[in-house]
């Protein structure tokens, strides 16, 4: 599929005045472009930072904002004021900037020459308090930036502007993000439900509906070579149970779930969709409710949300960009069932199949058991334990008048125990700070059953994340604690009422 990280840009716009004259602004041109060298030069940002020429003028700088809301290959800008640039020349470029900004506050110099410094330096390097007149503007304005502070020589700063990066290119895929729905919703389910206009509004999204039947036909249509090549692909990167497995005596059963996966890559391709669900109430002519095809298209970077949850498929998808090339996974994921005890309570997470194996621990097992639910043909699915290690679960959940994201941080443990009869991929994990207040925490947002999980994914990311997007964001942690969360809920109701029309 289309790899949204190629050929995608950062822009880095350095703002001056012409008051300094030509010669200042010669070694301003300079010095800035050397910041931008020592940025590309790290590896930390994942993404090309392109040196635009010094800013002097209103003009000149409505018309860079212009050109970066305007470039799609732009998904982000990175300003800084090396001199002091009188901040009403930013006000009608802020004002039409589109794209998510960040506020690099730096300066050329590491270090101070102590013992060589005179009014020159002092005129040329004076960024502690331009970037105070531009961090000024851009409150005034209410502009949402991340603002990152220190050296460009220093790996910690360029890796958070690594992470903005990496909420830029999910917010940039969430501009293109073309989603396909098999059916709707599942009957009567609340929460996977919500306003896809406003969606497509908030987050560029669109969403639409296919009859099951029109996914049946490229099913039926799938290539039988492909058909073959897939299902010798289950054999060759998974440990495929005997009765499977070429020459056993489910073997079509293989045949049919590859058929599935080629017919549901061809669909999704011929539209350029990116993201998907399934409704098990809705399968028309599918003999299988598709298991093990959801699973790898998820590990290709597919979004997905089972029973018809379109915003679920949604933010998989961002963090799937989000989390590309990083150690860990992204998968689908819903709270199941508890361990309140003995020992530390747990939540044991699963789905009836859809669980990606970007979060496996070792080489799933490809096998075939009975579905309660949906009426079909035994469905084939990658059954594995996720990686142990540190990530959180986050929900977005629709409350009528704006989106909110529910995150919790959580530790993935090993089960306590063998599950030697459970037939579907599963996580253990630890929510922070204990099962008792996160679930309390989680219940009072009214988050939902539904999540993403994640550890390819930081904290940080997610919240750069939901600063591009003017979304709220809570998350449950080590330091949180029922009361508190209460209130915070209480106080975002408000604020978010308030801020409407305001934040930009
Ligand atoms: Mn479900």
């Amino acid at each position: 599929m289309h790899d949204v990280h190629e050929s995608l840009e950062i822009w880095f716009l350095t703002g001056s005045q012409s008051l300094y004259g030509e010669e200042t602004l010669r070694q301003v041109a300079e010095q800035s472009a050397v910041i931008v060298g020592m940025l590309n030069a790290g590896g930390e940002i994942g993404v090309e930072v392109v040196w635009k020429p010094v800013l002097t003028g209103a003009e000149q700088i409505r018309r860079a904002c212009i050109d970066a809301s305007a470039e799609d290959r732009c998904i982000g800008v990175v300003a800084w004021m090396h001199t002091f640039s009188p901040a009403k020349a930013w006000i009608a470029g802020l004002d039409v900037l589109r794209k998510p900004l960040l506020h690099l506050h730096t300066q050329a110099n590491l270090s101070l020459p102590w013992a060589e410094i005179d009014m020159d330096f002092m005129n040329l390097n004076q960024a502690a308090h331009g970037d105070r007149e531009f961090g000024y503007i851009e409150t005034r304005l209410a502009i949402r930036r991340k603002t990152v502070v220190g050296h460009a020589s220093d790996p910690g700063v360029r890796s958070r502007i690594g992470t903005w990066a990496r909420a830029a290119a999910g917010w940039q895929a969430a501009q293109h993000l073309r989603l396909a729905r098999f059916g709707d919703n599942m009957r009567d389910v609340a929460v996977t439900d919500g306003d896809k206009v406003e969606a497509q509004l908030r987050f560029g999204v669109s969403v639409s509906t296919y009859g099951v039947n029109d996914l049946v036909a490229a099913v039926s249509s799938a290539p039988a070579d492909a058909v073959d090549a897939t299902a010798g692909a289950y054999e060759r990167d998974y440990t495929v149970s005997a009765e499977l497995a070429a020459g056993g005596a489910r073997h079509e059963s293989l045949r049919e779930a590859a058929r599935i996966e080629v017919g549901l890559r061809s669909f999704l391709e011929r539209g350029s969709f990116t993201a998907f669900t399934t409704n098990f109430e809705d399968l028309g002519g599918l003999r299988q409710l598709p298991g093990i095809a959801v699973q790898r298209l998820m590990s290709d970077g597919f979004g997905f949300g089972a029973e018809g949850d379109w915003k679920t498929s949604v933010l998989l998808r961002i963090l799937k960009v989000m989390g590309r090339g990083q150690p860990g996974g992204v998968s689908f994921m819903e709270d199941y069932t508890y361990h309140f005890g003995p020992g530390e309570p747990k939540t044991l997470g699963a789905h009836m199949l859809e669980v990606c194996p970007s979060i496996a621990a070792s080489t799933p097992s490809c096998e075939i058991h009975p579905l309660g639910i949906g009426g079909r043909d035994d469905p084939v699915r990658l059954v594995f334990d996720a990686q142990p290690g540190p990530g959180f679960v986050v929900g977005l959940l629709d409350l009528g008048d704006r989106f909110r994201l529910v995150a919790n941080e959580i530790e993935i443990v090993p089960p306590d125990e063998p599950l030697p009869r459970l037939p579907v991929a599963r996580a253990v994990w630890k929510p922070s700070p204990s099962l008792s207040t996160a679930a309390e925490s989680w219940l009072m947002a009214g988050g939902p059953h539904h999540t993403v999980l994640a550890t390819a994914v930081t904290r940080e990311a997610l919240e750069d994340l939901a600063t591009i997007a003017g979304v709220e964001l809570v998350f449950i942690d080590a330091s949180t604690t029922p009361a508190h969360f209460a209130r915070e809920l209480r106080w975002n109701l408000a604020y978010y009422r308030l801020a409407q029309g305001i934040a930009r």
